[in-house]
């Protein structure tokens, strides 16, 4: 055991030491997977990259969850995939339907009025961010779970995950992490942050003293929001801070509000947000080890010394985290993990 110090005398990986999750007894923890059906291929090529990097050591279950009833094609495919547990559920219709309150006319008017906004003709993309936002993690399957890790089809990830991300989590009192974070188009969340301020007027007490405010409104001036947003196609997650009282209060706010049907508000944003300023900034947690890509962004680890390992196969000068859409440089301004040593300005 033991982290392993770089040739940049950065111990790796940078802020804690994955290594000890290793001697730790496995956790309450699992994939969960909202698919298709029609997805299958995909989704067995994402096992496959989470098998072979990580999960053929360690053993978590996946947990696969669908508006529809799963397919026997679909199921008997995703089965051959590992030799973990696998569930299959259907997500009931009350967290995937319209609340009383809105008004299904004004939602289809949204969705033509927003036509030019990506996915923002489609209603079942806004029921599947607002289950995202308010029911994965309370789906009967996912109950007895604390920790997850979300996957979606067709990603990759590059580089070997040598530990237990989930075992990382519990021991170093995380409640999120990500790899990717980057700018929200402001067509989809015009009213977001308004809301989310109105919330916090309302509700103070849920409002962390030490938050992260500073990552989320630096660059604009004030105190406006920059749309930076951690990417939740990838999360490992603390499923019990979803379940928090804090957090039910700020969706259920949200959800009052409307806006995951007359706007577009996607689940990145509301769990960003959530995560920034209902608990304290230490709860946060970039995998900057965890080499991935979803659909044309990517993150590929530039600790030098981690590259030369040869656990990965991506090009860390291509990767996402130089766009001038990557939020990555603040993230790294205003965390407490702050800047790698590789990375310091
Ligand atoms: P994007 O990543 O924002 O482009 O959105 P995706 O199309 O990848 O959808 C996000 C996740 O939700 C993926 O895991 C999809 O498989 C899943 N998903 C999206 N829409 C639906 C739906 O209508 N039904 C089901 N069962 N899953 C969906
Ligand atoms: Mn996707």
């Amino acid at each position: 055991g033991g982290a392993t110090q770089g040739k940049d005398g950065n111990l790796y990986p940078p802020t804690f030491v994955p290594s000890q999750a290793n001697t730790q007894p496995r956790v309450n923890a699992g994939f969960i997977v909202l698919v298709r059906n029609e997805e299958l291929e995909d989704m067995k090529s994402s096992m496959r990259q989470v098998e072979y990097r990580f999960n053929r050591k360690y053993g978590y279950p996946w947990i696969f969850l669908n508006d529809q009833p799963f397919t026997d094609e679909f199921k008997d495919g995703v089965r051959k995939v590992t030799r973990s547990e696998v569930r299959f559920g259907q997500v009931p219709h009350e967290h995937w339907s319209y609340p009383s309150w809105i008004s299904e006319d004004k939602a289809a008017e949204t969705r033509e009025r927003m036509k030019n906004v990506v996915y923002g003709s489609s209603e079942s993309y806004r029921h599947m961010c607002r289950w995202n936002s308010g029911f994965f993690f309370r789906h009967n399957l996912t109950l007895d779970l604390d920790y997850y890790w979300r996957v979606e089809p067709g990603i990759k990830l590059y580089c070997d995950v040598d530990y237990d991300p989930f075992a990382f989590m519990q021991l170093n009192n995380k409640t999120y992490g990500f790899t990717i974070t980057a700018r929200e188009f402001r067509e989809t969340v015009p009213t977001l942050w308004q809301t989310t301020k109105a919330f916090m007027d309302e509700h103070p007490e849920h409002v962390a003293e030490r938050n992260i405010m500073q990552f989320l409104t630096a660059t604009e001036g004030g105190d406006d929001w920059n749309t930076c947003h951690f990417w939740s196609n990838f999360e490992i997650g603390d499923l019990n801070f979803f379940r928090s009282k804090a957090y039910l209060d700020f969706f259920d706010y949200l959800d009052k509000q409307g806006g995951f049907f007359y706007e577009r508000w996607g689940d990145a944003p509301v769990h960003t947000i959530a995560a920034s300023l209902l608990q304290d900034k230490c709860k946060v947690h970039h995998f900057d080890d965890i080499g991935y890509k979803h659909s044309s962004w990517d993150h590929c680890p530039a600790n030098g010394a981690y590259h030369d390992s040869g656990r990965c196969d991506c090009n860390p000068s291509q990767s996402f985290d130089r766009h001038s859409w990557s939020c990555l440089n603040l993230w790294w301004a205003s965390s407490d993990e702050g800047y790698p040593s590789y990375a310091v300005p």
